[in-house]
């Protein structure tokens, strides 16, 4: 009966908890500080990735991620600084296992058809046409499917997806141009708000209202001594804040009027001489619970009421996690047949012109080859095949 009650106990913890998880946190990437992503994790099992910038994609496999459970990402707006590990992901995640699901980008439209989400997805696809069929000599399955789901911009406040008890909605952020966004996501009485990039916003108010977690984007307003660290004339710099950006008096104010139980702050350099002002510049408005969420990995944890941080460890030469597959609503591992061989796409002559193995190999050795995929046909390995593989 003890024992039933510690496991009771564990499960409603389990349950009840969400993990966010700053997996890129910088504008302008940098050994520390990737391109921003925010990765929201629940205790029911279901993951959620917010913009995914240059390098993210790094953090996400040395925090053990494997790359075919990277999926359902959800992009802000369309600067490069917020969707460049997506093909990344969308490649390399079909390669490795994700073979029995789309992968599932959402977004919003824009002032034209070529400002939306769909419409970049789909060039990006196209991008990609050499990569993907290059891949296609190894199982590929269902991984090149891409299920972009585009919403409508200025319907603010619209459901983005609502599924399992979570529900994401969306709302305009003024940002340069039509078509930036913001999200939120409940979940079991719990909320996370994230603006991704924008000038301070009433609809924030409005559609933030209640979260438990706020995340805003911010810059710190030192325009002249940031605009030389970072390169940049002092009046681009300038200009890129009051026509795009959040300043840091500004996230305070976002902070007090909306009463997170803690406010967050991303998608800014994270540098000593900054920080101490940029905290200041906040806690003109803002006396509550404050966290940066950068650098890189920084971990938030939520329950309905405890909200903690920490500093996440990750290795500097890491290696990849193993794909994950739902074996049990099948009763074991399909593997899909492979679409391509190599002499389908490949000049004999340059096959014909490789080094032979036993010219590199050492006597003795000659390691049974795969040259090409071994059947047209789907694989199957039941279950209990693997997990005997695993003992
Ligand atoms: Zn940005
Ligand atoms: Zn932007």
């Amino acid at each position: 009966m003890y024992n039933g009650l510690i496991e009771k106990v564990a499960f409603v913890r389990l349950i009840l908890e969400i993990r966010v998880t700053f997996m890129g946190s910088s504008p302008v990437p940098r050994p520390g500080q990737m391109g921003t992503s925010v990765y929201v994790e629940l205790g029911n099992g279901k993951n959620f990735i917010f913009d995914m910038g240059p390098g993210s994609i790094a953090n996400y496999l040395s925090a053990g991620i494997p790359f075919n459970q990277i999926n359902d990402i959800f992009i802000t707006h369309l600067h490069w600084d917020h969707v460049a590990s997506v093909p990344y992901a969308y490649m390399f995640g079909g390669w490795a296992g994700r073979w029995h699901e789309s992968f599932r980008v959402h977004g919003p439209s824009g002032r034209t058809e070529k400002h939306g989400i769909a419409y970049m997805m789909d060039r990006m696809d196209e991008m990609l046409t050499w990569h993907k069929d290059s891949f296609d000599i190894f199982p590929i399955g269902e991984g090149w499917n891409l299920d972009v789901n585009e919403f409508d911009f200025a319907d603010d406040g619209g459901v983005v997806y609502e599924n399992d008890g979570v529900k994401i909605i969306h709302w305009r952020q003024s940002h340069t141009q039509d078509g930036a966004s913001a999200y939120r996501l409940d979940w079991n009485g719990m909320c996370v708000a994230f603006t991704g990039d924008g000038r301070p916003n009433s609809l924030t108010l409005k559609y933030a209202k209640g979260c438990d977690l706020v995340i805003t984007e911010v810059q710190v307003e030192l325009m002249a001594i940031s605009a030389g660290v970072n390169g940049v004339s002092p009046m681009i710099g300038r200009m890129t804040v009051d026509t795009s950006h959040n300043p840091g008096y500004a996230a305070g104010y976002l902070f007090n009027e909306i009463k997170p139980r803690l406010g967050m702050t991303t998608h800014m350099s994270y540098d000593a001489y900054s920080n101490p002002e940029l905290l200041a510049q906040i806690r003109e408005k803002w006396k509550g619970p404050f966290h940066f969420g950068a650098p890189d990995m920084i971990v938030v944890n939520m329950t309905p009421d405890k909200v903690w941080v920490r500093d996440g460890v990750i290795a500097e030469y890491s290696n990849v996690a193993a794909p994950k597959f739902d074996v049990q609503s099948q009763g074991g591992l399909i593997i899909p047949p492979a679409k391509y061989n190599r002499s389908d796409i490949q000049q004999e002559s340059i096959r014909d012109a490789e080094i032979s193995p036993k010219k590199y190999y050492p006597k003795g050795y000659a390691p049974e080859r795969i040259d090409e995929w071994p059947t047209k046909k789907p694989l199957f390995i039941p279950a209990e095949a693997m997990n005997k593989s695993e003992d």
